[in-house]
């Protein structure tokens, strides 16, 4: 490792520079919940749980350890598991079909969208056909809001009620992000979302949250994040986990969600500029009519990704790909179904994305830095055509 990576160039995701901006304030609230002493669900927590909500506009929040909890905190609630099909998109972080696997459900892989590499609805009920076939009960999809940008939910939704299909959303990328005017959080009957520290509202370490407008089953989801027993001492009559969200964590993010509004901003800001440096050169993301975007990742769409890669680590710009596999190439993986048709689209884009940084705190000669690299390289490749 670099001692200075930061230091030495631009960052993938600078989070130091956030530090260096609300570092004070969050050392003070860190140094509140060590005087107090409620580590575990403390006050801090319950505060963050009551903000969160008001800021989506959900009735509940409920958090818990990480991420990947708060989906399988889910499925676990609905009483999930063998026999049942949970259908994921191919092309995704890992953890959305791995707590399906973890809930001892069947997880069943569906294709994403060319345009807004989120789930596609056609493949979705294909994959419910191929389900079914195999004797398997459709009883979930797990859409992924993508790089930050909400998946088509009123399609969606469309399936999965005539399919009596929860809709689970994986809002790990997106907390923040809106559809046709409704914030992530409730545009599913489940969202799950991510503090992991490189997301758009980021901890410093773990964190996760599940939001719902459903009364009864997020007073289970709170029994079952804490071992199947209801703050009061009483058994929920399930089994559970230990999935709490830290004080200190819920105290750094009170912190951090004073400025994700502007942060979302920033970030907004930066992938326009990046669209109006590459768009003629690449294929840029482009967002879905009614849909705004957190940016978690700005990620380009290239034939050419292993030169402009070559080209971005020569001057000095660090790019990464989200994601070089798609799930069901993966060995842990291959033995589930996947949607009749196959899955194309998550193969094809599994091998020609590429992120680039992308942060709050990108300043605009980082981006020309990277814009000039890109362009280079095309030019350079282009010139190399020519000349054959
Ligand atoms: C990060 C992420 C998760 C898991 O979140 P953790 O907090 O790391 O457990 C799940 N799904 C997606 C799409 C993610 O990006």
């Amino acid at each position: 490792m670099s001692k200075k990576g930061a230091q030495q160039g631009p960052a993938f995701i600078d989070l130091a520079a956030q530090y260096r901006r609300i570092g004070d304030r969050v050392g003070r609230a860190i140094a509140a919940v060590l005087e107090h002493g409620q580590y575990i669900l403390g006050p801090e927590v319950t505060e963050l749980e009551r903000r969160l909500a008001e800021f989506c506009g959900a009735r509940h929040c409920i958090t818990c350890a990480n991420g990947t909890d708060a989906l399988l905190l889910v499925l676990m609630a609905e009483g999930i598991g063998p026999g049942d099909a949970v259908f994921v998109p191919a092309f995704t972080f890992v953890a959305t079909a791995e707590v399906v696997v973890l809930a001892g459900a069947t997880p069943v892989f569906v294709d994403v969208r060319p345009d807004s590499f989120n789930l596609d609805t056609e493949s979705l009920e294909a994959a419910i056909g191929e389900a079914k076939s195999l004797g398997l009960r459709p009883r979930c999809v797990i859409p992924v809001d993508l790089y930050g940008q909400p998946a088509d939910y009123p399609a969606i939704g469309r399936v999965a009620e005539a399919n009596s299909l929860v809709v689970l959303a994986d809002a790990a990328q997106s907390f923040g992000a809106s559809l046709n005017g409704q914030k992530v959080g409730t545009l599913a009957s489940y969202a799950a979302t991510s503090f992991y520290p490189s997301k758009p509202l980021g901890g410093y370490g773990d964190g996760g949250a599940i939001f719902t407008d459903d009364d009864a089953k997020a007073k289970l989801l709170r029994a079952i994040r804490c071992h199947g027993r209801h703050p009061d001492g009483s058994e929920c009559g399930q089994v559970g986990l230990n999935s709490r969200l830290d004080a200190i964590q819920a105290a750094i993010l009170l912190e951090k969600l004073l400025v994700f509004p502007q942060e979302i901003v920033a970030r907004q800001a930066s992938a326009e500029r990046y669209g109006e440096g590459l768009g003629a050169e690449v294929q840029v993301p482009k967002l879905t009519a009614g849909a705004t975007s957190v940016w978690a990742q700005y990620t380009i769409v290239t034939e050419r990704r292993d030169e402009l890669a070559k080209a971005c680590r020569e001057a000095g710009v660090p790019t990464a790909i989200h994601y070089a596999s798609p799930l069901h190439a993966l060995l842990a993986y291959q033995q589930f179904p996947m949607a009749l048709g196959g899955l194309p689209q998550a193969e094809w884009l599994a091998k020609h994305v590429i992120s680039l940084p992308m942060h709050a705190y990108l300043v605009d000669e980082t981006q020309d830095l990277v814009i000039s690299a890109i362009r280079g390289a095309i030019r350079s490749l282009k010139a190399g055509v020519a000349a054959e």
